[in-house]
């Protein structure tokens, strides 16, 4: 073969998009009905953009057909560095704020202008998996530390502890947690940014999902807790304001910053050479952040998520041999498979087979970089009744299906 990819490549993956994404194309194609539950997209099921959104960036599409400033345009970066003043991150200004395509693009930039060959980065098993999959590209190695099922799928500090070494650049925390919907105390984030500090690291704080949360959780920001550890918050629209397409995130530098300089002065190069964000969605930015906060209804104890959390969460344990923690935010479940009663060797030909089967699209565990194939993650974002049928059709196909 003439072209092939890059040795860059060689341990990069991202399953939430993978294989298996053909298959439910070509069985779409051939007439067949697919339930995508493979990414935490809510535009499919009927949750509509925020009126106020919608009609700023109607408003601002005449004149946004310009290139803007490479972290983005001025008033969408002063509302960001409002929304973390207000939630009490210090020392942060605008030029502290860089707009991205999506938090996706700044997760990678930051982890490329970060990472050298062998260096190390702390991110937690199971993870959102674009976190491995960009510090692998960047040449960095991934060291996972575990997070336990058994505790409210919380991490175990001394774990991290354990894997810290003098390679060790940077710890990724996701909170609230995607894939397992855990929203971590202010004690544990504590733990955690005391390890920062004590051993040096850059703090990659994912809280792209603060304001889902359910039944009165509180979210700490991190960046909050110490403003003596650099950090970088990650945030977007994608989720609390449901407009995934419009590829709207940010990005936060914080805390001793003057021990980043070089770091920023790479990065910031990094956003030159993308030129800029797409530019209409960052007007989108300022309305979203300033105007009243629609995903409190839907979280609400009788909020459409809510409820769509509680079917879930009861529908998948009542299936034999499967248990999942309840989520207090986030939009996912993610299930165990009892290994005594499923015996799953390969849970990518699980998902697959479960798709051909009942036509309903999943992601294996293991596509989360969780060790063992006996997990996989359910998104809650269809109504009520349609994810009791979904859920219904899947412990009709495990009931039967053997490896
Ligand atoms: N971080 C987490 C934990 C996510 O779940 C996602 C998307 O699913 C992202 C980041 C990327 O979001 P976006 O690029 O749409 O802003």
């Amino acid at each position: 073969m003439k072209f092939r990819q890059s040795s860059k490549l060689k341990d990069v993956c991202y399953e939430i998009r993978g294989p298996v994404v053909d298959q439910a194309n070509a069985l779409e194609e051939a007439g067949h009905s697919v339930l995508r539950l493979n990414t935490g997209n809510p535009a499919p099921f009927g949750f509509e953009v925020p009126e106020e959104i919608l009609q700023d960036i109607i408003r601002n599409l005449p004149r946004a057909h310009g290139y803007s400033d490479a972290r983005g345009i001025l008033p969408a970066r002063r509302a960001v560095t409002q929304y973390y003043q207000q939630r009490g991150v210090t020392g942060v200004t605008v030029d502290d704020v860089y707009l991205g395509n999506g938090a996706s693009e700044l997760i990678q930039m930051a982890v490329q202008a970060l990472v050298d060959d062998g260096d190390e980065v702390l991110v937690p098993a199971p993870d959102y998996p674009l976190w491995t999959a960009v510090v692998r590209f960047a040449g960095g190695r991934v060291v996972h530390y575990a997070c336990d099922e058994e505790a409210d799928w919380y991490p175990d500090l001394d774990d991290i502890a354990a894997k810290i070494t003098d390679r060790t650049k940077a710890i990724v925390v996701i909170n609230p947690n995607n894939p397992t919907g855990a929203v971590y105390s202010k004690e544990l984030l504590e733990g955690i940014l005391e390890l920062a500090r004590r051993h040096g690291l850059m703090v990659l704080a994912d809280e792209i999902y603060d304001k889902i949360l359910y039944d009165g959780t509180e979210h700490h920001c991190m960046a909050a807790l110490a403003d003596d550890v650099v950090t970088l918050t990650f945030n977007g629209l994608s989720k609390s304001y449901r407009v995934a397409g419009y590829r709207s995130g940010w990005l936060v530098v914080s805390g001793p910053k003057e021990q980043a300089a070089d770091y920023l002065e790479g990065l910031t190069m990094l956003a030159g050479m993308r030129l800029c964000p797409n530019v209409p969605a960052q007007y989108a930015v300022q309305a979203a952040l300033g105007g009243r906060q629609s995903i409190q209804d839907l979280t609400l104890p009788t909020g459409r998520l809510t409820e769509q959390r509680d079917v879930a969460w009861r529908a998948l344990n009542e299936i034999p041999g499967v248990s999942c923690v309840k989520p207090k935010g986030a939009l996912y479940l993610f299930a165990r498979l009892d290994p005594d009663v499923h015996k799953i060797v390969d849970d990518e030909r699980l998902v697959l087979d479960l798709l051909l089967r009942e036509k309903i699209h999943l992601v294996q565990g293991t596509g989360f970089n969780w060790p063992r194939p006996d997990h996989f993650r359910f998104v809650t974002l269809p109504r009520a009744d349609e994810l009791e049928t979904a859920i219904h059709r899947i412990g009709r196909f495990l009931s039967t299906y053997r490896q």
